[in-house]
């Protein structure tokens, strides 16, 4: 098992290369994940005594896991230590973890199917089956963070498939009849290659920061301190939006009903300007005058 799986916190690791292949270096062991299941692979460092070099890419195949480096100083030697860009990756394990609760939140909730996940930091995306109103998207919010508050310790466990009883299956997690189940105390199980925080108190907050509709419902949320950052934006808007209407309890409701005028004034307006083009144009004495035979309403 490699080290990112025994022991997801650790942020350096002794190494030797044991095989290199152009400039991707194969170490006995690493830290770095090497990307699946929506997670990115980790950045970070390869250094010795004599050199310094950039890890700028990780991908695994059936020969192991292979370190893209760009030096930065000096030839990559056989021995070194590598260390993991920890801020970026501790966020995507949040993140991951964080998606785990989200999902079965809608889930729980909502007739919806899991379609594709993609983390980046620090925006990741839910792409889900069925169409969520806003309203169903918050309560499902609610439930994530009730979850997160709630320190929940996240257990990794191999296991063999035909025990796995009733998990998710997610993704291609299928290995020689094993599975990687990681569980959320009894609130989700689900199969899953990534890497994950010890507690669901580490995510600290999930915030949904919008919806888009496309082909599938794509749900973007932010943890920890992005998500507390956003609350924060969100909070300053409403103050502000509030002030500019100069009214402090039905915001929203005011809103849609601006909405709904600002609307039907674009289509009168379209209306009128496109009877306009049908206007017959003279010049009498140098003056421009238009003149239409069609009914334009009240102007
Ligand atoms: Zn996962």
């Amino acid at each position: 098992m490699p080290k990112y799986y025994e022991d997801p916190y650790l942020k350096e690791l002794e190494v030797r290369v044991v095989s290199r292949r152009g400039d991707y270096l194969k170490f006995d062991d690493t830290i770095f994940y090497p990307g699946g299941g929506g997670q990115p692979h980790d950045t970070g460092y390869f250094k010795g005594e004599n050199f310094l070099a950039e890890i700028i890419d990780v991908k695994k195949d059936e020969d192991g896991i292979w370190h893209m480096i760009r030096k930065l100083n000096g030839e990559p030697e056989d021995k070194g230590k590598i260390y993991i860009d920890w801020e970026r990756r501790y966020y995507l394990m949040k993140s991951h973890t964080g998606e785990h609760i989200l999902y079965r939140s809608l889930e729980k909730l909502y007739p919806v199917r899991f379609v594709k996940v993609e983390f980046n930091v620090p925006e990741s995306v839910i792409f889900i089956d069925g169409r969520l109103s806003i309203d169903d998207i918050e309560k499902a919010e609610e439930m994530a963070n009730s979850i997160v508050s709630s320190n929940i310790p996240v257990t990794v466990e191999v296991e063999a498939l035909e025990d796995s009883g009733d998990i998710r299956i997610r993704r291609d997690r299928i290995r020689e009849g094993e599975i990687r189940v990681v569980r959320i105390g009894d609130f989700d199980s689900s199969a899953c290659a990534g890497v994950h925080v010890k507690n669901t108190g580490e995510i600290g907050r999930i915030h949904v920061k919008k919806i888009k509709y496309s082909r599938e419902n794509e749900i973007f949320f932010v943890v920890g301190d992005e998500a507390l950052k956003e609350i924060e934006i969100s909070k300053n808007a409403y103050r502000r939006i509030s002030h500019l209407l100069n009214d402090f309890s039905n915001v929203y409701e005011k809103i849609v009903k601006m909405k709904t005028e600002l609307d039907k004034l674009r289509d009168d307006y379209y209306k009128i300007t496109e009877g306009m083009f049908r206007f017959e144009n003279y010049t009498v004495n140098g003056i421009n005058v238009y003149f239409t035979k069609e009914e334009i309403g009240d102007i």
